[in-house]
């Protein structure tokens, strides 16, 4: 009997790789570019120049299927797309690209400018949630929902890929105000000993398992051994499982990783790593598999999201098959989500009627253990809203609505209904219905 209670990475008998980053620099010396025409690699370039592009080895040779460019969704996730920026501000860009005598200080400042037009910070993220302690703002943290804060370790916030979509897109581009971070476990410590109603942690970023696991340890231990019995849910999303697998099994802190695993198990805790997986085909190679098979060996309980994008998800056959693959694995379905109105949202956002349908079809295929997922939902200022359906009410087509998570617990469950709108992709495309002035939870 080996000594830990979950199997040694050298027995998952994989080989150690080494992560490479590519991005708008190096991108063109990949081999694979040959399969690009000069007007996909050139689009690349304008788009990579606004919104962050970043992707990696493992992507590029394992998940991206290159004899299916340009439709390919797991090349469309990370390769930026010519359609991600609207026709004038793709021109504005092309056209300086182009032209020789253009100055890097000209693009940047072009770019600066496209980016303010593009909502980089949705739903009053950074200035509305911030918490207070002693007085004082906190930067690296969100509480938005009385039981569950977010933590945002600064060493964090950057991901092992960025996705074409992210909704956090502008903290990847090095605008500090527009950047959260904070270093100090020990002001969440002292965050959590002060507010005894929240019960949930969740890590966020970026992608919290770009660091380090000593790192990670550290903002882990301050719960475990902070006397916060009131905090029984630990909560990490992270996308590594996609983007990086290497990073359960083969580098060289796994054990270590896995060993801060089982601590905040051992400690009575719920583990759970809040996965993200777009396309069935990211859980589809072996490492992938692997990863998943050694972090619930250890006890932690995967549960998997992902935004309805166009271009990449936006097929109920998808959508089932992702959800049983994820229960075959032995993870589970956790929510659709809506694209946030931020960054590309014209390029992926898929209007809320057929996001809808799309819900349902999918869901209809599905046995009932794979229906724990919930959705299509917005991530919005007030809460989480989901959409419930179509109906007919009082000869009006409406939405029917409810708030999964809000701001105020007293609205959570509450139905409510908006106006029929074809092209409503968001909250804020929508209008009450039967003349009210406004919903329920907005003031007057
Ligand atoms: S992994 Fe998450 S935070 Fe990172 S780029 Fe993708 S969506 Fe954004």
């Amino acid at each position: 009997m080996h000594h830990l209670d979950y199997l040694p990475n050298y027995l998952y008998n994989i080989p150690s790789i080494k992560y490479q980053a590519i991005t708008l620099r190096n991108f063109k010396t990949i081999p694979q570019v040959q399969k690009l025409t000069g007007e996909q690699i050139f689009a690349i370039e304008v788009v990579g120049s606004v919104l962050p592009f970043k992707t990696n080895n493992y992507i590029v040779e394992h998940l991206i299927d290159w004899e299916n460019i340009p439709d390919d969704p797991i090349y469309i996730l990370n390769f930026p797309q010519k359609g991600m920026l609207k026709p004038h501000h793709f021109n504005r860009m092309a056209d300086l690209i182009h032209n020789r005598t253009t100055t890097s200080e000209e693009i940047r400042k072009a770019a600066h400018e496209i980016r303010m037009e593009l909502n980089p910070n949705p739903d009053g993220q950074i200035e509305r949630n911030r918490p207070f302690l002693n007085g004082k703002k906190l930067k690296g943290m969100q509480h938005k929902y009385r039981e569950t804060v977010l933590f945002f370790p600064s060493q964090g916030q950057t991901c092992h890929a960025y996705c074409t979509f992210c909704f956090r897109w502008s903290q990847f581009l090095g605008i500090d105000e527009l950047r959260f971070a904070m270093h100090e476990a020990d002001v969440l410590q002292q965050y959590l000993s002060k507010h005894t109603e929240v019960t949930d942690v969740l890590f966020t970023g970026g992608d919290p398992l770009i660091m380090k696991a000593n790192t990670l340890t550290t903002y882990l231990d301050a719960i475990i051994d902070g006397d916060l019995p009131h905090i029984r849910n630990i909560r990490i999303g992270t996308k590594a499982l996609t983007y990086w697998p290497y990073r359960f099994l083969s580098d060289e802190d796994a054990d270590t990783l896995m060993a801060a695993f089982r601590k905040v198990i051992r400690s009575g805790r719920h583990l759970a790593l809040m996965a993200h997986f777009n396309h069935p085909r990211e859980m589809q190679t072996d490492i992938a598999q692997k990863a998943i098979h050694r972090l619930r060996q250890v006890g932690v309980e995967i549960r998997c999201q992902s935004p309805l994008l166009a271009h990449i998800n936006d097929d109920p056959e998808v959508w089932a098959q992702l959800w049983k693959d994820e229960v075959r694995l032995g993870c589970i379905p956790y929510y659709m989500f809506i694209a946030r109105d931020t960054g590309a949202q014209h390029y992926f956002g898929v209007p809320l009627h057929l996001a809808w349908q799309i819900f349902r079809q999918a869901y209809q295929k599905v046995s009932g253990l794979a229906r724990t997922v919930r959705g299509p939902a917005m991530s919005s200022d007030p809460g989480k809203i989901q959409i419930l359906g179509l109906s007919n009410v009082r000869n009006q087509k409406v939405f029917t609505l409810r708030f999964l998570q809000a701001r105020n617990p007293d609205w959570v469950g509450r139905p409510f209904f908006a106006r029929f709108t074809k092209n409503a992709l968001w909250l804020n495309d929508l209008k009450p219905a039967f003349g009210n002035p406004r919903f329920f939870f907005q003031s007057p």
